[in-house]
């Protein structure tokens, strides 16, 4: 078999935009939504048929990490106006205790679909990027793998949010993968939604649904249950339990593993429920995630990577756009997904995540938001959590006028970006509940 092959090939260009952002997850559409709010034009790429990433397409729902007891950590006009929508077709449901959202997987795609007309932002579904035409640090086209064959997009801006780093790794981009001693990532998930639950059969006094778990022993190898119910349905909920360990999700043999080791697990857990938690027993399996839950794969290495000390520490710097304040959450690669091997999971206070987090130190016109930013294996299981990977898209949407004009992510004015933040409500700073 032929090792490589050299393709020499015409692919007609298909569009020409101002910023080109690879993955229509909510921090890849709250830069969008930033940037055509500024009057420049977007092309948003996503793989899948269904805009919102982990939350939709991976059945999730859950957007966590807004705020920590006395602070607010995130907050923009992005996240602001997709409550605001989200709320008018009770497809959101508001935690207090950790100022989370829960929003519903299927109506959340409809909304950004909605936000994305509205603001003039072209949205290509199904369009896979495959790879880039780069030369001297920048990235002058992406290649889009769509039902049509190929086609490249060119842009003047760049942005990464394909989780994966692909874009920015095509481009010349170094980067770290797994953590130091052995390589290994985060082990993945495969969530699903169940029917059937019977919310007037669970009594009022049962114990926590985690304690009946740990009363049997299980395949599926996580000490707790997360079960998170749905808007708008005492009914139906999301599971997200299965772990799949000693998986590399960049494998086909990583990403074939979830689906079929997910699924299995999934059985098996629903087949607890229903024998075990009073009001489930006629709960059933609806559906399991078409995108799989995959935590951690490439950290793109940027001009500053931040580490579990600048998270434990709450460290504040000249140049944050968006805070964290997640705990350092590792699920391990390895081991069976315990909340007690957690050292750092509560911390006392948010941490800023300075600019160059976002800028790779080896390319000029390509930002990395979203999951795949320049941390450390330890401080990303921290800055993965949904609400700062909107904040790290809001301020790359906001940064893009600067951007375009010196031509340069790394010739920003992180002091400018910063005020313009504070003006549009975006947090940086630490910002006590009043
Ligand atoms: C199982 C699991 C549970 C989690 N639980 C929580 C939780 O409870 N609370 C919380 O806040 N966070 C949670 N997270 C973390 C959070 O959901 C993610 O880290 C977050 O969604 C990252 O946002 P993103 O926009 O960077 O990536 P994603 O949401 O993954 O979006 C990336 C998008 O890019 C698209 N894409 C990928 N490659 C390409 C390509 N080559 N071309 C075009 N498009 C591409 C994908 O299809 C996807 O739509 C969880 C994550 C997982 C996996």
């Amino acid at each position: 078999m032929k090792k490589m092959i050299d393709l020499s090939k015409k692919i007609p260009v298909t569009g020409e935009f101002d910023v080109v952002i690879a993955g229509g997850g909510l921090s890849g559409m709250a830069a969008a939504y930033n940037a055509a709010k500024q009057g420049y034009s977007v092309c948003l790429l996503e793989y899948y048929a269904k805009l919102g990433g982990v939350p939709s397409s991976g059945l999730l729902g859950i957007v966590s990490g807004f705020r920590l007891d006395d602070e607010i950590c995130v907050d923009g006009p992005f996240i602001r106006e997709l409550v605001e929508r989200a709320d008018k077709y009770k497809a959101v449901v508001y935690t207090p205790a950790k100022w989370s959202f829960r929003f519903d997987c299927e109506i959340l795609p409809l909304i950004l679909m909605e936000m994305a007309s509205d603001y003039g932002i072209e949205v290509r579904l199904l369009s896979p990027v495959a790879d880039t035409v780069a030369e001297n640090r920048r990235i002058s086209s992406v290649i889009v793998a769509s039902r049509r064959g190929l086609e490249a997009i060119n842009g003047k801006l760049f942005m990464d949010d394909t989780g994966d780093g692909l874009i920015a790794v095509s481009a010349g981009a170094d980067f770290v993968y797994g953590r130091p001693e052995d390589g290994k990532v985060q082990s993945s998930s495969l969530t699903f939604r169940i029917g059937g639950i019977d919310p007037d059969k669970i009594p009022s006094g049962m114990p926590e649904a985690t304690q009946i778990w740990r009363s049997e022993t299980h395949n599926v190898p996580t000490d707790h249950t997360v079960i998170t119910y749905l808007p708008g349905s005492g009914t139906e909920a999301a599971v997200n339990m299965t772990h799949i360990l000693n998986c590399d999700p960049l494998t086909d043999e990583g990403i074939n593993r979830i689906r079929r080791e997910g699924l299995n697990q999934a059985l098996e857990i629903v087949d607890f429920f229903r024998r075990c938690l009073p009001g489930f027993a006629n709960c059933k399996l609806i559906e399991t995630a078409m995108q799989p839950g995959v935590r951690e794969t490439r950290r793109i290495t940027g001009d500053y990577t931040l580490t579990a000390e600048d998270v434990i520490n709450g460290r504040d710097f000249a140049d944050q756009i968006a805070r964290g304040c997640w705990g350092i959450d590792v699920h391990m690669p390895d081991k069976v997904h315990s909340t007690s091997h957690l050292k750092y999971f509560n911390i006392p206070r948010s941490y800023g995540i300075p600019y160059r987090c976002i800028t790779p130190e080896k390319l000029d016109n390509c930002f990395v938001i979203g999951r795949a930013i320049s941390a450390t294996h330890e401080a990303y299981s921290s800055t993965r959590i949904n609400a700062s990977c909107i904040a790290l898209g809001e301020a790359a949407g906001t940064a893009v006028s600067q951007v375009i004009q010196s031509g340069n992510i790394h010739l920003a004015d992180t002091d400018i970006l910063r005020k313009k933040l504070a003006e549009q409500g975006s947090i940086t700073d630490y910002t006590p509940v009043k």
